[in-house]
């Protein structure tokens, strides 16, 4: 909550709702003395509740338009600001670290960048807003009345094949991570690209696809299942030892869209623990919108206008021109559909509290990530609308505040409570797995002490030649190298 007891805020929203309950017709009595407007009940749960939205993609607003959160934004050009956040009641938002493919060679410092961009905000605001890392943190600044800001990485290929730069990711506060973007990385398949055959793809994941599952479980990094292709979900909740997200994901049943998950994938979120933040973009939410969106003449046309800015317009040194950049002329083309209901997202978020149950739905806007929003959602701050609708088909007040955000705080506890047991696990098990090698190396200890470690555990793999080489390459002593091999348990 920011506000509780906002004035300006109150007047606003029961305008909103009085706008769609009308009070039975009455004669203006000038002689009645004034009363306090009655508390509307809907409005009540609304700023009652600890809201978290599980993704916007902001930071690139910040970085790339030197864009401040305290400034007022119209609604074509962004879904939040900080006075939109106090009007819709967000206590929480992760902003998405979301690296465009196009940085290839530059995926870590430009993902580095966006994260520093979210930091620059929270210093510019500090009697509004705070950095964010755990679920304390979020319950912390919600008494505050502080709004909490938490970061998400949008794409595994941001960390470039490199569990180290993995755990730096962790280190700086990133909290959960997107598998993949719509593009198979080198360890895990994509939805986005999964009919491509060009794309060399590995069946769910890799190995290392796997290891950074487990990784991510041991760091307490949640885990996103949103965007990638269904082998990927399904294995990732195998591997996982912590309940995963989906950070901004809708139904396939609802709407045949292959990055919306199937009923048989919520059933098992429903198994998992976890719980599906529903997206609210218009193409996900909404079958006519999706038909008439993907047209493919239509994309083909809007998608070779994109092509001629970018070739128009190149930046001097040689950088990629960025989604924001070119983000105005998709929504022109955006605006020729008309929006849908609010009663389609409705239904998405019904669907899955259905099918995965009431413990496992949430809200994942892709605010500022996306070029079309349903009826009456222009922004953060029309966030109550959506309490409103679910009130009206007959949600509870607990289920609400479940929905709202309940939900993803139980998940981002348990992730916190299943990497404390993981890392003491870790230390009272015998044997060092190669991970923990890395780790030691990445932290940089000495190889004296990489050797009483050795010595004193073992260790419980094969130094096979790429292991070797790899070790190596990181100028790990040959003597300790032979220890490895010395002291391999069965
Ligand atoms: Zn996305």
């Amino acid at each position: 909550m920011i506000l509780k007891h906002s004035l300006a805020c109150f007047f606003l929203l029961s305008g909103l709702t009085l706008a769609q309950h009308p009070a039975p017709h009455k004669k203006p009595d000038r002689a009645a003395p004034a009363t306090r407007p009655k508390a509307d009940p809907v409005l009540a749960i609304h700023q009652s509740a600890l809201i978290v939205d599980t993704h916007a993609d902001t930071p690139q607003r910040f970085l790339d338009e030197n864009f401040d959160l305290g400034s007022n934004t119209p609604v074509t050009e962004g879904h939040i600001d900080l006075d939109k956040i106090k009007q819709g009641n967000l206590g929480a938002e992760f902003f998405s670290i979301w690296v465009e493919p196009e940085f290839k060679g530059h995926y870590a410092q430009r993902a580095m960048e966006l994260i520093d961009s979210v930091y620059q905000q929270a210093a510019r605001h500090p009697d509004k807003m705070t950095m964010a890392f755990s679920a304390d943190d979020i319950a912390h600044a919600h008494d505050q009345h502080k709004f909490a800001a938490l970061m998400g990485i949008e794409g595994g290929h941001a960390i470039e094949n490199d569990m180290r730069l993995l755990r730096d990711f962790y280190r700086v506060g990133v909290r959960y991570m997107t598998l993949t973007w719509s593009n198979t990385n080198e360890w895990a398949d994509s939805s986005g690209d999964i009919q491509d055959p060009n794309v060399k793809h590995h069946n769910g994941m890799t190995d290392f696809g796997n290891d950074v599952v487990r990784e991510m479980n041991r760091l307490g990094m949640i885990v996103d299942i949103s965007h990638v292709s269904d082998a990927t979900y399904y294995q990732a909740l195998l591997v996982s030892q912590a309940p995963v997200i989906a950070s901004h994901s809708s139904s396939r049943e609802l709407t045949n869209q292959p990055r919306n998950m199937t009923d048989d994938m919520l059933r098992a979120m429903t198994n998992n623990g976890g719980v599906v933040m529903v997206n609210f973009y218009s193409a996900f939410i909404d079958e006519n919108y999706r038909k008439a969106s993907s047209d493919p003449e239509k994309v083909k046309q809007r998608d070779a206008e994109v092509e001629a800015y970018k070739k128009a317009h190149p930046h001097p040194d040689g950088s990629p021109v960025t989604y924001d950049e070119t983000a105005g002329i998709e929504k022109r083309w955006a605006a020729q559909l008309p929006r849908p209901p609010l009663k389609s997202l409705i239904d998405h978020i019904d669907h899955v509290a259905k099918v995965a149950g009431i413990d496992h739905v949430g809200l994942g806007s892709d605010f500022d990530g996306v070029t079309s929003l349903p009826e009456g959602i222009d922004s953060v701050a029309d966030l109550p609308k959506i309490t409103q609708a679910l009130y009206q088909r007959g949600y509870t007040r607990e289920q609400i505040l479940k929905i709202l955000g309940g939900n993803f705080m139980r998940v981002m506890r348990e992730v916190e409570a299943t990497a404390k047991r993981l890392q003491a696990e870790r230390k009272e098990s015998d044997a060092l797995s190669f991970e923990d090698i890395e780790l030691m190396i990445g932290n940089r200890v000495s190889s004296s002490q990489l050797m009483v470690r050795i010595r004193q555990h073992g260790v419980n793999f094969e130094l096979t030649p790429e292991r070797r080489t790899q070790l190596k390459a990181e100028k790990v002593d040959e003597s300790v190298l032979d220890a490895m091999v010395k002291t391999k348990k069965k």
